[in-house]
């Protein structure tokens, strides 16, 4: 049974009046469960536990901290087909999909486990003494990256597992070192709950310190500008709009003594070139590929195909009836909630209104179901250039045809381009060699260059490359999936002439958790003094 509460590290508080209920897209009505609204007094509690655990957390061993997130792994599991089921109710999103999504979260907490267990996330570089050198002897450096402080988790409306309580951000802060406080997403509050009682447990399980987990409850006008405007935060994980992710970036900026990073992952419409050879030789393929990237998850992913740039010849009028065709075959489905249901019809609305767009396909508003229906429409290539309202996100399974003339007004088109999560180009071998130069351009705007696939799939792996240049995210040098998503939350301290016994073990002349380290220069595992071997 859910009990509504807020969880201040291991305590559980509801000391608030008001109440949240979660609504149901699936069921059409509010979901069991009245959620307490943290208090101005709780959040703070929260948020100071945060700080003390951090005093600790930071120094546990990379094993304790692997053993944490092995742990949340396996509670997370524990909860058995009630997640599931409570996940589905509350997102819409069918059970296969969010038993898929389970998977992805603790796969992730496992792999961030591996990573410790390797060490390398620390970078540690050493650069020995010269006490000779002339005209100035050098001082022994040693760097490494060490924990930031507490970081506030913004859970995401579209992934309640993987990007949500116990996803991303919270996995590769923990992994950092760092202890989390999550604000819960309004839109799915029970699952929230059942996740953030399966890191309270773990945590409690494997001797980590009270506070190092925190989850809370309410509006981000109130709860979310306090967290981010509290001294005691020092990093913030967001997935969500761009009108939310640039109110907490400001804030972050301008209503702090100390500013902070807010890394937002806010909007992208993920342009693909879809190429003339590529039309030519499998146009029913690629309008099926296409078709299906576009409604995947009813097209609420951050990476749905929102673009498609074509060359317009002899074959793009069929090959865009067949896209067309493929969408309109795709039923209506559930939308993760009441409010983005709405703003897709709108956003498509918005997108459709613009002047020189052309609706292909539209499918019907099914709002009152709280379904949604794919889209289609077609512009010009200088009316893109000339309008940048037809970047707007568009939250749903709606893309935008551009026709280019050539490839100097694909090349010239692609100049105006937003910053993007990912970039894909669909050609053949002749393709790619004819349209390189547009490849080259595209690749300055995006974080993930696909060829011949869909950018729906990200990977939860070592490469992973999922952020971009603004407005995509507010660092386009980081990745908020896979393991190097921990450099989020770390930043490099540098120790000169520092005695051994004070140094952290990664930077000990005799390495004793055998970390692939720089010394001199050169990559070893080797102890400092020893014969260096480039041993990767
Ligand atoms: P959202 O409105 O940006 O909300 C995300 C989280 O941020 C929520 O917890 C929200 O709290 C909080 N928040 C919003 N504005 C805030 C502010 N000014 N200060 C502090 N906290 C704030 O996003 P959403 O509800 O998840 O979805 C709405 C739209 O976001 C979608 O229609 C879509 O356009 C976009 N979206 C994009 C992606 C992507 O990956 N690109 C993913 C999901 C959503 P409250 O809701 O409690 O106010």
């Amino acid at each position: 049974m859910l009990l509504g509460h807020n969880f201040i590290g291991f305590e559980t508080r509801s000391a608030g009046d008001k109440k949240l209920q979660a609504f149901s897209t699936v069921q059409k009505e509010n979901l069991p469960g009245d959620f307490a609204i943290a208090t101005a007094d709780e959040i703070s509690a929260a948020v100071q536990k945060a700080k003390a655990a951090f005093e600790t957390y930071s120094q546990t061993s990379f094993a304790e901290r692997a053993a944490f997130l092995e742990a949340i792994a396996d509670e997370i599991m524990e909860l058995g087909d009630a997640l599931i089921l409570r996940a589905h109710l509350e997102t819409g999103l069918p059970e296969a999909r969010i038993t898929g999504e389970r998977g992805r979260t603790v796969g992730q907490l496992r792999l961030f486990a591996t990573h410790l267990q390797d060490g390398s996330f620390v970078d540690a570089i050493i650069d020995t003494a010269m006490p000779d050198r002339k005209p100035l002897p050098r001082a022994d450096l040693r760097r490494m990256m060490v924990p930031i402080g507490p970081v506030a988790v913004f859970a995401a409306s579209n992934f309640p597992l993987a990007f949500s309580t116990a996803g991303g951000d919270t996995a590769s802060a923990l992994a950092a070192g760092c202890p989390v406080v999550v604000k819960a997403h309004s839109a799915h509050l029970g699952t929230n709950e059942l996740v953030a009682s399966a890191i309270i447990k773990a945590a409690q399980k494997t001797g980590m310190p009270d506070g190092v987990f925190s989850s809370l409850i309410g509006e981000g006008s109130v709860l979310g500008q306090q967290l981010v405007k509290h001294p005691a935060i020092k990093a913030v994980g967001f997935t969500g709009s761009f009108r939310g992710g640039m109110a907490l970036m400001k804030s972050a900026v301008n209503d702090r003594e100390e500013p902070i990073p807010v890394y937002a992952e806010m909007s992208s419409i993920n342009p693909v070139l879809v190429l003339p050879g590529k039309i030519a030789a499998d146009a029913d393929a690629v309008a099926a590929q296409l078709s299906a990237s576009i409604t995947l998850g009813v097209g609420q992913f951050c990476t749905n195909p929102g673009l498609l740039f074509i060359i317009n010849d002899s074959n793009t009028e069929a090959f865009v009836q067949k896209l067309s065709n493929a969408l309109a075959q795709v039923p209506a489905a559930t939308m993760l909630n009441k409010t983005i249901c709405s703003a897709y019809q709108s956003e498509r609305q918005q997108l459709l209104g613009q002047p020189g767009v052309q609706a292909v396909f539209q499918g019907e508003e099914a709002g009152a179901d709280y379904k949604a229906t794919a889209s289609l429409a077609q512009t010009t290539a200088e009316n893109f250039r000339q309008n940048s309202a037809l970047q707007n996100e568009v939250f749903g399974p709606t893309s935008l045809v551009v026709l280019c003339n050539d490839a100097a007004d694909l090349k010239e088109t692609l100049a105006h381009l937003h910053g993007q999560l990912t970039g894909t180009v669909m050609g053949t071998p002749d393709d790619l060699a004819q349209f390189h130069n547009s490849v080259e351009v595209m690749t300055q705007k995006v974080g993930r260059l696909i060829y011949n696939g869909v950018p729906t799939g990200v990977e939860v792996s070592h490469a992973m490359m999922h952020g971009g240049p603004f407005p995509a995210t507010t660092f386009a040098h980081f990745t908020s999936v896979g393991t190097e998503a921990i450099n989020r939350f770390l930043r490099p301290v540098c120790y000169q002439d520092c005695p051994q016994e004070f140094l952290p073990d990664a930077l000990k002349d005799s390495n004793p958790l055998h970390l692939m380290r720089k010394v001199d220069g050169v990559f070893t595992r080797n102890a400092v003094g020893r014969v260096a071997a480039v041993s990767l």
